[in-house]
């Protein structure tokens, strides 16, 4: 496996390849730590080749800083004290970034019921202990979604839970005791959904040591396809959390949302034991795709898929299933606002360009690029222009167009520069397309001009709008 060479590349590099300047000195033993940890959970290794070649430190300095960003601390680049200490402390096996895919599509089971099976058991506990944590952790998970549990005491479950110690069977050998604890896998069948705890640790029922139900509630989490999030407050944030009084314990609304997004609320709410402890505003709320009212943000296609935006969340058509994902735009982006206005990708930049107000962001699949946000302006717009309502790039002569109220104007992607002659009215150019435009879709050689909860079809080279649809079409409703 290419990620089992690569680590191996990386591991005889440790030391000399890397002038830190300054701010990781060579014999530094912190480094391998460090090393270890960007490897593990941010997806070192994909770079690692060229750093090994570079010898440059960009790259780990880049990945101190996203770590530092997603874990809340302090975005300094450097091996800090505090950086140190969380690097230490016990936590989640499964990645922060790269995910067990390429691009963290998380999966979800397409069916409300599921199956779980404890395979085995830690020596640390009473086995009723054991079945008892995992039930409880299950109930979390159940009070706020439509899906329910059952226990299996043989043969394949979806959800087979383990404790194991270093290598074991998979591609991700646990480290003995500390630092990671337990790992699971995204919905799907064979060895996804399965939960598995490092049986180096303590496990206990009590707030010292680690505790087995803390720790289920979380891998559980991900075995329904939750992505970690990098809100402290929540459950699924990385790092091991000791409550102190674990009879109080209570999902975040960030875990409750984010769960929901998957699953709906359960079928008898509103308003069960778990509740939000603010209500959500209006604005916030989650949009229903077969609404025929339905409009979008923004829309973009990002590496062959298409995503469309609303509020805080956006649903993203794949070729390969033909029901649309929808997701919290904080779980892909942990730092991209929520009620976008534009989105486009360039192809041949492998970037998705993001805006909201004067601001834009670059985003290559699940990461957003250092130096953003910038402002709109130094795209070479004037200084009464304050947002963007639309954008689209043309991939074979390389121009972008930004749709603002009326008019639009057309951007180099080679130069870099705003076009001369722009901006111009879109009814001149675009006839039979009401402004104003919500957001822009090229698919099949026609552009989509997406207005409110309509959408006009518009053929380029005839020059004229040839159908008009729903906004919502494209979800399939
Ligand atoms: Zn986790
Ligand atoms: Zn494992």
């Amino acid at each position: 496996m290419n990620h089992l060479v690569l680590l191996v590349l990386l591991g005889l590099s440790v030391g000399s390849a890397y002038p830190l300047n300054g701010a990781v000195k060579e014999e530094d033993p912190n480094m391998e730590l460090v090393q270890q940890y960007l490897e593990n959970y941010y997806n070192l290794t994909k770079e690692g080749k060229s750093v090994f070649r570079r010898k440059d430190s960009s790259p780990v300095v880049k990945k101190i800083q996203e770590m530092q960003k997603f874990l809340g601390l302090e975005v300094t680049g450097k091996l800090d004290s505090n950086t140190l200490e969380v690097i230490r402390k016990p936590r989640c096996g499964v990645p922060d970034v790269g995910h067990f895919s390429t691009f963290p599509g998380t999966p979800k089971w397409t069916k409300t019921h599921l199956t779980y099976r404890i395979v085995n058991y830690t020596p640390d506990l009473p086995r009723d202990a054991v079945d008892a944590a995992i039930e409880k952790a299950l109930k979390v998970w159940e009070e706020v979604t439509p899906l329910t549990f059952s226990r299996k005491h043989e043969g394949e479950a979806d959800i087979m839970i383990s404790f194991a110690v270093k290598e074991h069977g998979d591609f991700y050998p646990f480290d003995g005791p500390g630092y990671s604890l337990a790992h699971a896998y995204p919905p799907g069948p064979g060895l996804y959904g399965d939960v598995h705890f490092d049986d180096d640790e303590k496990w206990t029922e009590s707030a010292s040591g680690t505790n087995l139900f803390l720790v289920a509630a979380h891998e559980l989490g991900h075995s329904l396809g939750l992505l970690h999030s990098a809100n402290p407050e929540a459950l699924m944030y990385p790092v091991y959390n000791t409550f102190t009084d674990l009879a109080r314990f209570r999902l975040s609304q960030d875990d409750v949302d984010g769960i929901q997004s998957l699953y709906g609320p359960p079928p008898t709410s509103p308003g069960t034991s778990v509740v939000p402890t603010e209500p959500i505003p209006p604005a916030s709320g989650i949009p229903a795709k077969c609404d025929p009212a339905l409009s979008f943000d923004a829309i973009s296609t990002l590496r062959g898929e298409i995503l469309f935006f609303k509020n805080r969340y956006f649903w993203r058509r794949s070729h390969w299933s033909r029901e649309p994902g929808f997701h919290l735009i904080s779980s892909f982006w942990p730092s991209l606002p929520s009620n976008l206005d534009a989105a486009y990708e360039v192809n041949s930049k492998d970037t998705v360009f993001i805006f909201k107000g004067n601001k834009f962001w670059a985003v290559r699949g699940n990461e957003v690029q250092a130096g953003y946000p910038k402002d709109i302006h130094t795209l070479g717009f004037p200084s009464t222009i304050r947002k963007i309502d639309a954008a689209i790039s043309d991939k074979e002569k390389k121009k972008t167009y930004f749709f603002v109220e009326d008019k639009y104007w057309r951007f180099d992607e080679s130069s870099q520069s705003m076009e001369r002659g722009f901006p111009r009215r879109i009814v001149d150019d675009f006839p039979g397309v009401e402004p104003k435009v919500d957001a822009v879709l090229e698919a099949f050689g026609f552009l989509y001009f997406f207005s409110g909860s309509s959408q006009f079809e518009f053929d380029p080279n005839a020059k004229r709008v040839t159908h008009i649809f729903k906004s919502n079409s494209w979800l399939l409703c």
